[in-house]
């Protein structure tokens, strides 16, 4: 009986946290990026000319009361309680792998221990942890794109056809899960490596270096890269930084914008491998999976079971067609279709 009083618990806490979220400065909804986002937004404003007045600009009913704007909701107060219960158990896991790796590097390298100095490491650890946690993230989101079965998962964060700061929150359980194994991994590898360079004395001051970065990204518009805010950064910039607009093409549903920016804070990546696209390349944009995709996902439970319906589906298409009389010539046909994953 235990058990279903800690899961009511739980349940409680997550369905509390969000309200929550706007004190947490890791959030970014937090109230100073949200202020910070007001400004900009403004700025935004003026120079788009709306005949709107700004708070009906900020708070338009067709965003915010939209009927993906409430799927978007209810996934916040969802995966508030499944991190309760499935993400908090394992997330202190990253220590535990830090502390190994620091070991089996001490065991098999242990001329280069004692390398760095504490400042350094204040210094390094921060940086290389913002950059190496990126690129990770482009990875993870280039294959959540490009593996079917993941981009079945994934879609239920493009199924928004409207973007509001909430949208953030809108992930499959299953994307949740990978995004915080991606986060457990690379802060356990390099925790156990600064670890190791640093002779087991990583300063806990180091961590205020990764506070700075999440502080500037938040006071630079993060919150409003799920917004109809279009903040462009300058043309220069938009090649190393993924503004919110960027970020918002990444939402189109416009075939020619598919894959495209798929960075989180830096642009390297998708200029590395050719899928970056500035603000000036795409004036209007339309967000969703295109129409005869966004009827299977208006609700929140369709959104949930969809992966489970479309994945076997797309099973039995590749089984059918290989085993089709048409042979090869049918076969090619379909795996050309499936190496797209947006193909309907
Ligand atoms: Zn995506
Ligand atoms: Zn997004």
């Amino acid at each position: 009986m235990k058990w279903i009083n800690d899961t009511w618990f739980d349940i409680q806490e997550g369905l509390i946290k969000p309200f929550l979220y706007v004190f947490d400065p890791r959030e970014r909804i937090n109230w100073m990026y949200l202020l910070s986002s007001i400004l900009l937004a403004f700025y935004v404003y003026r120079k788009t000319k709306s005949n709107l007045p700004f708070l009906k600009y900020l708070f338009h009913n067709r965003v915010w009361l939209s009927k993906s704007a409430y799927v978007d909701y209810k996934f916040l107060f969802f995966n508030s309680i499944l991190k309760i219960i499935l993400i908090l158990p394992i997330l202190s896991s990253w220590k535990y792998l830090g502390v190994e790796t620091g070991f089996f590097l001490e065991e098999n390298l242990s001329f280069w221990q004692n390398t760095l100095s504490q400042n350094q490491v204040m210094v390094l650890y921060p940086i290389l942890f913002l950059i190496l946690f990126d690129f990770s993230y482009y990875l993870v989101h280039l294959a959540m794109h490009k593996i079917p079965i993941l981009w079945e998962f994934h879609k239920i964060h493009h199924s928004a056809t409207s973007l509001n700061p909430i949208t953030q929150y809108r992930l499959h359980p299953l994307e949740l899960l990978i995004n915080n194994f991606n986060y457990i991994l690379i802060s356990g590898l390099l925790y156990g490596l600064f670890d190791y360079l640093s002779f087991d004395s990583i300063p806990y001051t180091s961590m205020l270096g990764l506070n700075v970065f999440t502080l500037l990204f938040g006071f630079f518009g993060a919150t409003l890269r799920h917004s109809q805010v279009r903040l462009k950064y300058f043309d220069f910039l938009e090649g190393f930084l993924i503004s919110p607009y960027q970020h918002q093409i990444h939402h189109s549903s416009d075939p020619a914008h598919y894959d495209k920016n798929m960075g989180s804070k830096f642009a390297v990546w998708d200029r590395l491998f050719g899928t970056l696209i500035k603000s000036g390349k795409a004036e209007r944009l339309s967000f969703g999976l295109g129409a005869d995709d966004d009827i299977q996902y208006r609700s929140f439970l369709q959104n949930l079971y969809m992966p489970f319906v479309n994945i076997p589906r797309r099973l039995f298409r590749r089984f059918r067609s290989a085993d089709n009389d048409y042979g090869k010539h049918q076969e090619k046909a379909v795996l050309n279709k499936s190496t797209n994953p947006h193909q309907r």
